[in-house]
């Protein structure tokens, strides 16, 4: 997703992998369960208690969430056996996803880590239809419940196999081609082409589904559809961007010597001589040589105009720690992923406690597309 302030929750941690929850999960988790035990189960299995049919409802969701987080821990075992980080699992709205920190470094790697999670969703859901099947009564909630369990791991396997990127098919896509090509980006790019199809295929039969009366159901396949339309587009961006990023350090890209503010001026004149007149969205604050800290628009912006006059740059600044400093021999790719986190935008290159740049992520952005360009305009001559 575009946006890196989604809120969550982290739950625990299985074998170095932390599993966090986002706010939109809750959201699902109570749709799922209400359809299952206001819907589901008294239809297939009528004349059972209300509460009976939450109970078991309850279960199966817990079970069906507990399938999405296995599906994702497998994405996770495998690349971390190969080498490749996957550290965060996270449930949200639309189901779970295991990020690589960055593009697997092969094809094969690549289908080693998508083809697992299907191929797990299937063999969970042999179990869940042997257990249905050893508890044998028919008609019994409890047979219901892991039968419905089994039916929906295999369709998410299905779903996930759909050849759409970043779906798991989709990356199976990429992979193949990009066996065959030798070529990242332009198998991303056809794979990310197919995801974008395949979330125009989806929005279509939501909106069929919502003409002939499911409602719920569609809007869910056309959000579905959206929401993988445009994970196809940024995950083709991130790639583009890692492709360019490939061994640039911090300081082949960082402003040297960048304009700094002394932690004694007022935030008023700060905000008069610096912000104003530059338009730049933050400073270093430096004394004597050393830096203290960063001063970003933000801060400025929640300081209130009458305190202007009488608080000090020190005063509001956020003060220098590990999230704002990046080394200038770090990569420009790990820059990246630290600048998504801090909410400035920006990062100090700090090198023995003395300030020797600046980066930022419209900075990065530029130079990622004038590379772009160049290598464009070098493949039409
Ligand atoms: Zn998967």
């Amino acid at each position: 997703m575009a946006s890196g302030e989604t809120k969550s929750i982290e739950l625990f941690r299985v074998a170095g992998v932390q599993i966090e929850v986002d706010y939109s999960w809750l959201i699902i988790f109570l749709l799922v369960l209400w359809s299952l035990s206001a819907g589901y189960f008294p239809q297939e299995y009528p004349g059972q208690r209300t509460l009976d049919y939450w109970i078991v409802g309850f279960v199966a969701t817990l079970l069906f969430f507990a399938s999405v987080l296995l599906h994702e821990l497998s994405h996770a075992a495998m690349a971390n056996r190969l080498g490749e980080n996957i550290d965060r699992i996270t449930l949200f709205i639309f189901g779970g996803m295991a990020r690589l920190s960055g593009e697997p470094k092969s094809a094969d790697n690549e289908l080693k880590i998508a083809g697992v999670g299907p191929l797990s969703s299937l063999v969970i859901a042999l179990i869940f239809w042997l257990i249905s099947s050893a508890i044998g009564q028919v008609g019994s909630l409890w047979t219901a419940v892991f039968r419905y369990l089994a039916f929906i791991n295999v369709a998410l396997a299905l779903f996930n196999l759909l050849p759409g990127f970043p779906l798991d098919g989709g990356r199976l896509l990429r992979a193949v081609l990009w066996k065959r090509w030798d070529d990242l980006p332009r198998a991303t790019a056809r794979a990310a082409q197919w995801g974008s199809g395949v979330g125009w295929g989806l929005i279509g039969l939501g909106v069929l589904e919502i003409f002939g009366g499911a409602l719920v159901g569609g809007l869910w396949l056309l959000f579905i559809g959206l929401f993988l339309r445009s994970a196809a587009a940024s995950g083709y961006q991130g790639m583009i961007v890692e492709h360019a990023l490939q061994h640039v350090r911090v300081s082949d890209i960082m402003t040297r010597e960048p304009m700094t503010l002394a932690p004694e001026l007022p935030v008023g004149e700060a905000i008069e001589q610096y912000f104003l007149r530059f338009g730049y969205g933050g400073f270093p604050v430096v004394s004597d040589g050393c830096v203290l800290g960063l001063l970003p628009l933000s801060q400025v912006r929640h300081c209130k105009p009458e305190e202007r006059a009488h608080k000090k740059v020190q005063d509001i600044m956020l003060a220098l720690e590990p999230s704002l400093q990046i080394g200038p021999q770090a990569s420009a790719i790990d820059a990246i992923h630290k600048m998504n986190e801090a909410s400035s935008g920006r990062l100090l290159v700090v090198d023995a406690g003395k300030l020797v740049g600046l980066i930022t992520r419209t900075g990065v952005a530029r130079i990622v597309q004038t590379k772009a360009q160049l290598e464009s305009q070098a493949a039409e001559v």
